[in-house]
């Protein structure tokens, strides 16, 4: 399955859950998909920037640097802290974690990404950099890619 972020001609913005882009097509096509609010079957998809993780893998066999929730139970070092501060170190730590169990594939990533998800090359977590182009290219063929909100910092250890 795939989820489309949709946006309908009136502006309201909902989910879509399609087997396939073809699918999603040919629901648009013939006007089956319509908006939730308003019932408009004017939709089109809008970029999604919060969704999938890094490169593509199996559905029922998550990666291992599939982001993972932040952890909701409190620790002691949380104690007395504000929540920004908590929900930053929380953050810090799922980026730690994305970058030290992915495999950076640099400038290499649209393609290997794109391998990854015809199945060329092994199911795995891999990051790297992408233009805007090359990366809404990716999201336009159905391939879950996240980007990261800041520059990956590499880890000193
Ligand atoms: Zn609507």
């Amino acid at each position: 399955m795939i989820v489309f972020d949709l946006l309908c001609g009136a502006g309201h913005r909902f989910e879509g859950w399609f087997s396939s882009r073809e699918d999603f097509d040919g629901q648009k096509k013939h006007r089956i998909i319509q908006c939730p609010t308003c019932g408009s079957p004017q939709i089109e998809r809008v970029p999604s920037a919060t969704r999938a993780n890094l490169g593509a893998v199996e559905p029922k066999k998550p990666a291992p640097a599939a982001p993972g929730k932040p952890e909701e139970k409190k620790t002691p070092e949380m104690e007395g802290k504000d929540p920004f501060a908590i929900a930053q170190m929380l953050y810090s730590r799922m980026l730690d974690e994305l970058l030290t169990k992915s495999e950076d594939v640099g400038k290499d990533f649209p393609k290997v990404a794109r391998e990854i998800f015809y199945k060329q090359d092994a199911a795995r977590a891999i990051r790297g950099n992408a233009t805007q182009e090359e990366h809404d290219e990716l999201v336009d063929e159905g391939i879950p890619v996240a980007r990261l909100p800041v520059p990956p910092r590499e880890r000193l250890n």
